[in-house]
């Protein structure tokens, strides 16, 4: 089973970059956060490389 992604909504500070680099995976929700709804639309390199590491708060992570 491939890792889920998911974000941190607490720390999440809206700044989009998620959303802009995988709108297929990330969105934001009716709060104004980003959530992720489709961890599987993209590979998980894609996610590491152009959400998780980029994330100036570091709140997306990975379920275990
Ligand atoms: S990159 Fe991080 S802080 Fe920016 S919208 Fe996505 S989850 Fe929120």
């Amino acid at each position: 089973m491939a890792k889920k992604a998911w974000v941190d909504q607490a720390e999440c500070i809206s700044c989009g970059l998620c959303v802009d680099n995988l709108p297929d995976v990330f969105r934001f929700d009716d709060s104004g956060k980003a959530e992720c709804f489709d961890s599987y639309a993209a590979t998980e390199d894609e996610i590491q490389a152009n959400a998780i590491d980029i994330c100036p708060v570091s709140c997306i992570h990975w379920e275990e």
